[in-house]
């Protein structure tokens, strides 16, 4: 480290400058009727920027006036590091005061015996660090900075797009398929912006990105309120809630809001949200060694979830550094996986896409 102050370590933290994708098409319209164009060069902007078809149908003399204004620069790449063959790329980004974020895009190839499809999913942060020091979370450990502005988080979309669209990835041109907020960040802890994003991504192009709703998945550590609230938005995107223990004395330690929003009360919200939505609720449970992989747990978890519109993924422990905690054994979790399924809970394991370069689950903690 070097000890000479550096202008990065001192940044504004700030607002940032206003972007076109913080405002819906309306707002849109009366920006640019602000700067005294006609109304439609909104939808123009919008055209260029979600679909990514360059600013040509702007007249050259009002461009300049126009981006200024409504297409700021808000995210610089400050590196780029891949694995699996380019197929996995995190992305490091500093926001206009300094700040650090980073985003995730994993490429999965089509794979014709397995039914599957070429699909992409990139892994957004909702906010600069996080609130919610879960202890065995990188992002955890270093306390919250900033909630993300919507255009924020929308742009590391865009840019992942961009990217499939230049041909960056391996596989040739692509589109993004899936989007998941379980990046950097409690995306109900930024519940308006987050909201917001998840219009901008879904709205048909020219005014967002055209992702289908189905696609997004929002992933929270249980904030009961938010949840029951976003129930009501009308979305049809996944709920993700990070459970990680059946029991309130082990989620207590390992999800502190435990202690303000118990077991009963998450698992509630997140019924209710299956209820309205109609949509399957996904369980996050990281397989910890010797803390919440015991088979007695698997059963607590089984009979908290049996019969319920869930799906559980069991992601192996990905260790921070001087954290004393592992994944847990082949064996435990084999067997966890199987008490599960037997009882009738749908249940993967996620992969580890991204470990090497500490990109994968709970990793993401912008080190420069
Ligand atoms: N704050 C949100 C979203 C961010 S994290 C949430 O907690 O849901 C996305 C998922 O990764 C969460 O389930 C989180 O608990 C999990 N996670 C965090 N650190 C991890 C780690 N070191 N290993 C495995 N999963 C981890």
């Amino acid at each position: 480290m070097s000890a000479l102050p550096l202008v990065f370590d001192a940044p504004r933290r700030g607002k940032p400058p206003r972007h076109l994708a913080d405002l819906d098409p309306a707002a849109r319209r009366q920006a640019v009727v602000e700067l005294g164009e006609q109304a439609f060069r909104g939808d123009q902007l919008a055209r260029a920027y979600f679909g990514g078809s360059g600013l040509s149908a702007i007249p050259a003399a009002r461009r300049e006036a126009l981006t200024t204004a409504l297409l700021p620069e808000l995210l610089t790449p400050v590196r780029e590091v891949t694995c699996d063959d380019g197929a996995t790329r995190k992305a490091l980004w500093r926001a206009h005061d300094g700040v650090l974020l980073e985003s995730v895009l994993m490429r999965y190839r089509a794979d014709p015996e397995a039914e599957r499809d070429d699909r992409t999913t990139v892994c957004i942060s909702s906010q600069a660090g996080c609130g919610m020091a879960c202890p065995f979370c990188a992002t955890g450990q270093g306390g919250l900075t900033r909630n993300l502005s919507t255009a924020e988080i929308v742009h590391q979309v865009v840019a992942a797009q961009r990217s499939l669209d230049a041909g960056e990835v391996p596989g040739g041109p692509g589109r993004v398929g899936n989007v998941v907020f379980m990046g950097m960040g409690e995306p109900l802890a930024n519940y308006s912006r987050v909201i917001a994003a998840l219009r901008r991504l879904t709205d048909p192009q020219p005014h967002g990105l055209g992702l289908s709703q189905r696609h997004l998945t929002v992933s929270t550590v249980g904030l009961v309120p938010a949840m029951r609230r976003l129930a009501e938005e009308g979305l049809q995107v996944r709920l993700a809630v990070s459970l990680h223990a059946p029991d309130d004395a082990l989620r207590d330690t390992l999800v502190p809001v435990n202690t303000r929003w118990p077991v009963r009360e998450v698992l509630a919200a997140a019924w209710a949200y299956a209820g309205v939505t109609g949509r399957r609720v996904s369980i996050e449970y990281a397989l910890i060694s010797g803390v919440n992989d015991q088979p007695e747990r698997a059963d607590h978890l089984a009979a908290l979830l049996a019969g319920r519109l869930v799906h559980v993924n069991l992601i192996p422990l990905n260790p921070t550094p001087g954290s004393a905690w592992d994944a847990s054994s082949p064996a435990a979790q084999a067997e966890f996986v199987r008490r599960l399924r037997a009882k009738g809970v749908a249940t993967t394991v996620r992969d580890t896409r991204g470990r090497e370069i500490d990109g994968a689950c709970g990793q993401l903690a912008a080190l420069a």
